[in-house]
């Protein structure tokens, strides 16, 4: 059911409230491995049948995937990216990325990449396109856009967190999709690119429920992407701060920001957020590249190392 609130205008809002979900999120990275059919989504994603349907509806009515008669003349069904979606490929290989580096891959997610042009087992890097030179949140400047402002959204109710039985004992280890895939998360995370570290700070931004906010800085927290700071002894009061491995997320918060504003910007509609490239002092244009040969990725020049090749590039 779809309601509405005043936020602050974020690209990156838009681009969660269409894909900030754990299931959505397996659903493109299995159709970028080739799936394509309900029963490949199935059993490559395990989700529940109805949760699976209504995921697929969901992003057929987001024009990410799109339904195609399976056989000519056929009542079978199968899904395909749209052009949309295929755009969506910089940011899968971000979110495997992170989940390669912090040994935080998804269930059945890939242990490894290989870029067949090179043929070397690389980690898909991001680099600006006018000057060739790394993006990383230090490297970028983030100021507001002609489009700023607060707007009214819907919001698609996709705010559950994947639940776990150890849920109110040790916090639950998250894997890169609980952080990727997951539309609280990536907009807690993403107040951090803005200076905003205290719990009322974040709050405020986000008009998030507080029992949703600390269960997620408590994911955060427990998963080594936040680091608390304590600003005030009695009562003991914390800053939260990303780590390095919280830091190492941004370049997939700005694959979905520079999407968002592709895809997802309104006829005439300017973007709320400029974010510059302090070295070149042009605005952000990013591309995905191999880091052995810093040449551009596409889903037909990569390929998955097998599991157990796996310790010779650790
Ligand atoms: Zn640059
Ligand atoms: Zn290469």
């Amino acid at each position: 059911m779809a309601r509405t609130r005043k936020i602050v205008k974020s690209s990156v809002h838009r681009a969660l409230n269409q894909i900030g979900d754990r299931w959505s999120q397996l659903i493109i990275q299995e159709a970028f491995r080739g799936a394509s059919r309900f029963e490949e989504f199935r059993a490559r994603t395990n989700a529940p049948r109805n949760t699976l349907s209504s995921r697929l509806r969901g992003l057929v009515a987001n024009g990410i995937l799109e339904q195609r008669a399976a056989k000519e003349g056929g009542a079978r069904q199968s899904y395909h990216l749209t052009p949309m979606g295929l755009d969506l490929y910089d940011s899968v290989l971000i979110a495997w990325t992170w989940g390669i580096r912090w040994d935080a891959t998804a269930p059945n997610g890939p242990a490894g990449l290989i870029h067949t042009e090179c043929g070397k087992p690389m980690l898909p890097t991001m680099v600006c396109r006018h000057c060739g030179g790394d993006i990383s949140l230090h490297a970028c400047r983030h100021h507001e856009g002609p489009g700023a402002g607060i707007e009214e959204m819907e919001v698609t109710r996709l705010h559950r967190r994947r639940q776990s039985a150890s849920d109110d004992a040790a916090p639950p280890i998250a894997d890169v999709v609980d952080m990727t895939g997951d539309r609280w998360t990536g907009l807690v995370i993403s107040t951090q690119y803005f200076g905003i570290h205290r719990f009322d700070d974040i709050q405020s931004a986000l008009e998030i429920a507080t029992n949703i906010l600390t269960d997620r800085l408590r994911v955060l927290v427990a998963n080594g992407v936040f680091e608390r700071r304590l600003y005030e002894m009695s009562p003991p009061r914390y800053e939260y701060w990303l780590t390095k491995k919280g830091k190492d997320l941004y370049p997939h918060a700005l694959a979905l920001l520079l999407w968002a504003e592709k895809w997802l910007l309104k006829p005439g509609e300017e973007p709320p957020i400029i974010v510059t490239h302090r070295q070149c002092e042009q605005p952000v244009d990013a591309a995905v590249v191999c880091s052995e040969c810093r040449k551009p990725l596409t889903p037909e020049n990569v390929t998955e190392r097998r599991v157990k090749d796996r310790k010779a590039v650790a």
